[in-house]
This record gives structure tokens, C-alpha cells and sequence, in this order.
């Protein structure tokens, strides 16, 4: 599922081959990915707009159309979107669900085998033109910073495991499953821990541990899984699994302390950890 990393390389992406283009077409084909208005009433509000921002907040895409609304992108599961600057070289990719047509004869597609993804959009927006939705988020790591002090005060009182916390959106908005083990793996704490047990000096480096693993990941285009279900919007592979250093590593030697990595039980979702040195 992409998370802050990939979610931002596609923003990047799509800063490029959006902004200051008119969305000429959009074309819904996918049943489930536009359900919060009818993909009638999405096509009319948003086919003859210029885009002006593409911003992101966790997980989020949004695009700031010339008329103050906002077309809101969420990946989700497997959701996909990419460039095709030759539309007519390059056939629709299975599980194609939406295609926006741009000016300039782009396209860009949306394909989600798993169909959680989802498009809609509001005018119900902030001061910032970003929409009203978003309060209800946590700080983004890269666009709010996550000090020590605020992380802190956000998981205040939590009793619940600190991997629970750090992947709850309105805790901390951008991580999920796969950035919330490596940060816990490089903070040197279990997944598993309760948040009201943590000390300063843990929560401190829990807090820088986020902020570096999200900025490195980035740097390398987010994380490619086997299933390679994430790409950028170039159709390229990230290059961040390379540096996993616990998601998906369980039965695997732990590279700081030669101990075993091991897979843990939270609920429903799965921990990779090391308890040779995370505690
Ligand atoms: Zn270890």
C-alpha cells in the first residue's frame, strides 16, 4: 500500500505533467472508484478546469483546480496512477478504472487491481484551498515536521502499541504498515510498545527516526514490493526496499544486532521486529 513516500514521488510526478494544464476529458470506467458522487457529476465538475497545485497531506492528492475546487486522489491498497504522453502507443493497462485527458493530448490513468482507491471532489476547502477533510489528519511528517515535542503530545496517554498509534491518520498522517516497522526497527523500539511506557528518549527517537527514514525513502522513490504494485508515475519501480531493514524480513538475520527478525501479532495486521535490540 503506498504510504508518505510513494504517495509523494507520485505528487512529484504529477506537479510536472499537471499544473497549469486543462483537464480536457475524464473517462470512469471502474465501478467502485468514484462513489462518493455520481462519476456523472465528477466528469461535469471537473472537465474544463485548469489545475494549479497538486499538493499532498498523508496519503492524500490534491489537486487545486482554477475554480477553487479540489479533485481528491487516494490510492489506497494498489491504486496506481500514471503519464502516458502518447495515448495511442500505449494500450490501457488491465484494471484501468479512471483516464483524465489533459491539453496537451496526456493522459493519466488510474489502475487498481484491488478497486479501494477512490476519486471525488469538494469544494468544501480550508484558507488554503486545501480541503476542510484534511483537519481531521495528524501532522504530516514532511509538510508539518513530526518533532519529539509534537509526537509527544499525539500519542499523550495512548494505550495502545506504538505501531498502532504512529499508523492511525489522525495520530501522524502518511504512515503505514511497511514505514511504521522501520521506524520502530531504527528508534530501537518493539512495535508492540504501549505509548504511555515510552520515555523521552525514546519518543525522541522515534520522532527523528520518522523524519529520516520518510526523507530517505523519498529520496529513493518510495518502496517497490515483489508484487511490484507500486510504481511511480513513469511507470518506474521505487528503490527504497533495498533498505528495509525489518518489513518483510522475518526469519532474516538483523543486520545491527545478528539477531532473527521476527513477525508479530497486532491485532489484525502483522510487526516485524528484532527483540535482540528493540524493546
Ligand atoms: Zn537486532
Amino acid at each position: 500500500m503506498p504510504e508518505l513516500p510513494e504517495v509523494e514521488t507520485v505528487r512529484r510526478g504529477l506537479d510536472g505533467v499537471l499544473v497549469g494544464r486543462t483537464i480536457t476529458g475524464l473517462e470512469v470506467t471502474g465501478r467502485r472508484s468514484v462513489r462518493r458522487q455520481r462519476p456523472g457529476e465528477l466528469v461535469e465538475r471537473v472537465v474544463g478546469r485548469r489545475v494549479v497545485l497538486v499538493e499532498r497531506r498523508g496519503k492524500y492528492l490534491a489537486l487545486v483546480l482554477d475554480d477553487d475546487q479540489v479533485l481528491v486522489i487516494h490510492l489506497r491498497m494498489s491504486g496506481q496512477l500514471l503519464s502516458v504522453k502518447d495515448p495511442h502507443a500505449r494500450p490501457r493497462a488491465p484494471h484501468t478504472h479512471v483516464v483524465m485527458g489533459l491539453e496537451d493530448g496526456s493522459e493519466v490513468r488510474f489502475v487498481d487491481a484491488r478497486t479501494f482507491g477512490e476519486w471525488f471532489v469538494t469544494d468544501d476547502v480550508r484558507d488554503d484551498g486545501l480541503p476542510s477533510f484534511f483537519d481531521q489528519l495528524g501532522p504530516d511528517p514532511l509538510v508539518d515536521g513530526l518533532t519529539a515535542p509534537v509526537l509527544r503530545e499525539r500519542i499523550a496517554g495512548k494505550r495502545t502499541a506504538i505501531k498502532v498509534a504512529l499508523t492511525d491518520q489522525h495520530v501522524v498522517a502518511g504512515i503505514g504498515n511497511l514505514y511504521a516497522d522501520e521506524i520502530c526497527y531504527a528508534a530501537r523500539v518493539l512495535p508492540t510498545r504501549r505509548c504511555d511506557t515510552l520515555d523521552e528518549e525514546e519518543i525522541r527517537r522515534i520522532a527523528a527516526a520518522a523524519r529520516r527514514i520518510l526523507r530517505e525513502a523519498i529520496v529513493l522513490r518510495g518502496s517497490s514490493l515483489r508484487d511490484a504494485r507500486y510504481r511511480d508515475l513513469m511507470g518506474d519501480l521505487g528503490g527504497y526496499q533495498t533498505r528495509h531493514r525489518a518489513y518483510g524480513r522475518a526469519g532474516e538475520g538483523c543486520r545491527r544486532c545478528g539477531g532473527t527478525i521476527e513477525r508479530l501479532e497486532i491485532g489484525a495486521r502483522s510487526a516485524y521486529c528484532c527483540r535482540g535490540c528493540q524493546h
